[in-house]
């Protein structure tokens, strides 16, 4: 089986357990249960040091979840992946595995709401400094890296301004620093994007998204490209020199992980590895209908501008292109009049649903500045620049024409 010739669904639906189910299950079992039991003492130590691979308690690794790890390894080439419970604690858990206090992350205040509350609030507490900056500006980045930097981080198409900062120039600078590239690939058309093409260190991704099979559940993933030299980190530097480029993977796995408590329940792990199998047939379908939407709204004329890589006109347009390929992915943003014809729009609005999250079969309709945004104060509102008029909306799998009927009549009524 060479995995690589295939088309990416072909390797999904065909790749095997690595053992044998012992009933020949199709498709790999909800194993539930917390542990997993031993014949022997010195088996049982044996697991416990790793040397054998076997499981020992599902906080730690699980059947399961183990089987959706391996296929997306498989798709990605990622040399470690780690499902965890949620987008936000693929984030959390990097940023324990990376950090220390006294270090910085280098990044954008245009991020996803708990993204930015996690960097801003939660890791100051424990002496972590976030130093905004404007990613689109390689001159601006450079000057906010210094020797205390852990990383730079980006989502690699930013929610909800929809940027799209150019990856490869992000990462030669930072490792010409020393410094690793983590990006957040939640909003592209996964898995299309080929982050160790632009030299990604480590990818997390919010499998609660596209990933999911329809929103069916929260989950989150923490890819490992294991091209990093941590020997450059002082958080890992010891380790590194034991495990080479292993050093992120070994940390994260036989401590941090485990000892926050957030590794993937297996029957999420089920329905994301279900999902999993029909991703290609859905982001390519809910991209077309994307682009569909966008260039129907430029022709709305209560729409002031619309917002998606997918566009022609888009500022981004060509570096998406050339990162992303054919499928711009199933989010765009639109502005009206002001925030009262955003609430007007939302409350008319009868097939697109009134409701966060992203990439859903269903198409989601949301104001972000009064709800992600809402409880922030206004100096933080400030920093986020998320503009009052401005709707996001996920195009999900309804035929485009109901879609377009739904709008013009929410415009209308
Ligand atoms: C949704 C999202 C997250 C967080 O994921 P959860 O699964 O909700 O925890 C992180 N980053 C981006 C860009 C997102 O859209």
């Amino acid at each position: 089986m060479e995995a690589k010739k295939q088309n990416i669904s072909t390797t999904i639906i065909n790749r095997r357990f690595q053992q044998k189910d012992s009933h020949g299950a199709i498709s790999m079992p909800i194993y539930s249960g917390a542990a997993f039991e031993f014949d022997t003492a010195e088996a049982m130590e044996d697991a416990f040091l790793g040397k054998s691979g076997k499981h020992t308690y599902s906080r730690i690794s699980n059947p399961t979840v183990e089987a959706f790890e391996d296929r997306i390894q498989q798709i990605t080439g990622a040399k470690n992946v780690t499902a965890v419970a949620s987008g936000m604690a693929a984030i959390s858990n990097i940023f324990m595995t990376i950090a220390y206090s006294g270090a910085n992350i280098v990044t954008t205040s245009h991020l996803f709401g708990n993204t930015f509350s996690f960097f801003l609030f939660t890791l100051k507490a424990f002496g972590v400094e976030v130093r905004f900056c404007n990613l689109l500006d390689i001159n601006e980045v450079e000057k906010n890296i210094d020797d205390k930097t852990c990383a730079v981080f980006t989502e690699i198409i930013t929610n909800p301004h929809i940027e799209v900062a150019d990856l490869k120039a992000l990462a030669d600078l930072a490792h010409s620093k020393n410094v690793p590239v983590v990006a957040d690939s939640t909003l592209v058309a996964w898995p299309s994007f080929d982050a160790k093409q632009f030299d990604v260190d480590l990818e997390m991704v919010s499998s609660t998204k596209y990933l999911s099979g329809g929103a069916t559940s929260i989950g989150g993933l923490i890819l490992d490209y294991q091209r990093f030299d941590w020997a450059q980190s002082p958080r890992l530097d010891t380790l590194a020199k034991a495990v080479g480029k292993r050093a992120f993977t070994v940390k994260l796995r036989g401590e941090i992980s485990r000892n926050l408590g957030a590794y993937m329940s297996p029957h999420t792990a089920y329905l994301q590895n279900l999902g999993l199998e029909t991703l290609d047939l859905r982001f390519k379908k809910m991209s077309e209908n994307c682009k569909n939407l966008a260039e129907f709204l430029q022709s709305v004329p209560e729409v002031k501008s619309v917002n998606y890589t997918g566009l022609r006109d888009n500022p981004f347009h060509e570096i998406s292109q050339r990162q992303f390929g054919e499928y711009q992915g199933a989010m765009l943003t639109f502005s009206l009049e002001n925030q009262a014809a955003c609430f007007r729009f939302i409350n008319r609005v009868n097939v697109i649903r009134r409701a966060t999250n992203l990439f859903d079969n269903k198409s989601l309709i949301i104001h972000p500045l009064s709800t992600i945004y809402g409880t922030l104060s206004p100096e933080f509102k400030k920093m986020v620049e998320v503009p009052a008029d401005m709707l996001r909306l996920s195009v999900g799998l309804e035929d485009p024409e109901d879609l377009k009927a739904d709008i013009l009549q929410a415009f209308q009524s």
